[in-house]
């Protein structure tokens, strides 16, 4: 499979504040507070119209590689909203929960799981030193009910992880395709958790999208497919950052791993918030087939259909979040350099081509001469057909390059006075702000091939 060409790295550069990306994302129409009109809704956003592209980038990536470019992987699309037995089944209502503590002195609010090992020992504050309250448990699921009559209406949830969908569909996969097991089923849809502490932007939000991966394998192949997929979804990310040193595994100890789980490892990247999950690689051995095998009482065991040895399958999980690929990917993609120039120093979003929102942008030198415009008009017309693709003309040349280097568009061509001579344009590109001179003609092609992956 074909990995896209990484940028050059700048694992030097410090950790970027939140604030500036949290800035950005208004001012350049990424992340909108969502209900900002009335005050918003903590750990809810939108998400605008660079932020929509964006996104949509991130998803179609990571479906080619999953599903498109592996022969024996599918996809599904589920509900958000399943039968209210899936969640005890996959033991949410019972244990999906969180357990805070508030600081009785400054009043801040604390997910024990959070805590230094210290403080909670000695039961205090790690901010004012105050003492702390006794823990209380949340659960997480948000509940919402289906019918209108009172007293008919059923109490349900909105999924509070999206892989589930996929264990419900399971037989039905296996029935109407030609899977075999091994084979993987893939999913990316909208999650909902009453988190108690939501902050750090999109980190931690109460609706969020994840993508999974379950992949379905014989017992006695469990480790080799983990280990195939564990290294797999590390590329996958690492090919798609700047700084290659802020990605690493982390394994889980013996005492965070459920008692089905040989082994689980987080794919973690570090930030100004520390090293924190990016992604989790789960040993899920049979326990998600079982279980809804046992409360819906039906069959979900597979047949090989050359040996016609009947088993549960074992699963190998990768779960990950879109949202946080989008903040992580500002994080990793965000510079202000000084201007080689001399002049004002830029803003640069070095995020990669295939994931850009804006491909190129096409620019006339001035928008005061009618053959310029014309012509770049034309250019971008074609563009736009191929790619997205912004026309501008308002500013300075060096105003609307800036403009184009904050929101991380890889190209702008700029159409000039040689242009009516030769047809040819001048192409910049993002990082190192170098310009080649091509033809018209050639622009789609040299363009595609940078932006797209293949
Ligand atoms: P945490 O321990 O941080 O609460 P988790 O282990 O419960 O996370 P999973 O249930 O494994 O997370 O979810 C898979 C992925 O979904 C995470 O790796 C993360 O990328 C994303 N994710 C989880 N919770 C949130 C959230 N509240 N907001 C945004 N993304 C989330």
């Amino acid at each position: 499979m074909t990995q896209v060409e990484n940028k050059p790295t700048t694992s030097d550069t410090p950790f970027v504040p939140m604030e500036k990306i949290v800035a950005l994302c208004k001012r350049r129409g990424f992340v909108y507070p969502n209900s900002e009109i009335y005050d918003g809704v903590a750990g809810i956003y939108d998400f605008g119209p660079l932020g929509v592209e964006l996104r949509n980038n991130i998803r179609r990536y990571w479906w080619w590689w999953m599903v498109q470019m592996n022969d024996n992987v599918v996809g599904i699309e589920g509900a958000i909203i399943t039968h209210p037995r899936v969640w005890e089944a996959s033991g949410h209502v019972e244990n999906f929960v969180d357990r805070l503590v508030d600081c009785k002195n400054c009043k801040r609010r604390f997910r024990i799981d959070h805590l230094p090992a210290e403080n909670v020992i000695q039961n205090k504050c790690p901010e004012c030193g105050g003492e702390l309250t006794e823990p209380r448990t949340f659960n997480l699921l948000m509940e919402t009910y289906l019918g209108v009559v009172e007293g008919e209406r059923m109490k349900t949830y909105l999924r509070g992880e999206a892989c589930q969908n996929i264990f419900l569909d399971f037989v039905n996969v296996v029935k109407s395709s030609r899977v075999q097991i091994p084979f993987g089923i893939c999913q990316i849809g909208k999650a909902f958790r009453n988190e108690v502490t939501p902050g750090n932007f999109l980190f931690r939000q109460r609706e969020f999208e994840q993508w999974d991966l379950q992949f379905f394998v014989h017992p006695s192949e469990m480790q080799q497919w983990f280990d195939y997929w564990k290294e797999k979804r590390f590329e996958w990310y690492k090919g798609l950052i700047n700084h290659k040193d802020r990605l690493h595994f982390r394994e889980h100890g013996p005492d965070e791993l459920a008692h089905y789980a040989k082994q689980a490892f987080d794919i973690e990247y570090k930030t100004i918030l520390g090293w924190q999950e990016w992604e989790g690689i789960h040993w899920r051995q049979d326990w998600d087939l079982s279980r809804h095998s046992e409360y819906s009482h039906k069959d979900l065991s597979y047949t090989d259909q050359n040996t016609r040895e009947r088993y549960i399958p074992w699963i190998v999980e990768t779960s990950g979040g879109v949202d946080r690929t989008f903040l992580y990917l500002l994080l990793d993609a965000y510079e202000e350099e000084p201007d080689p120039a001399g002049k004002e120093s830029r803003t640069v979003l070095r995020l990669h081509p295939v994931i850009a929102p804006v491909k190129v942008a096409v620019l006339p030198l001035q928008k005061n001469k009618e053959e310029l415009v014309t012509t770049a008009r034309d250019v971008y017309k074609k563009l736009q057909r191929l790619m997205v693709a912004q026309y501008d003309d308002v500013a300075n040349i060096g105003r609307r390059y800036r403009r184009q280097d904050e929101i991380g568009t890889p190209y702008c061509v700029t159409i000039d006075f040689q242009t009516l001579d030769d047809r040819t344009v001048t192409v910049r590109e993002r990082d190192h702000m170098t310009q080649v001179r091509i033809s018209i003609d050639e622009l789609p092609m040299y363009l595609l091939e940078r932006v797209t992956w293949q």
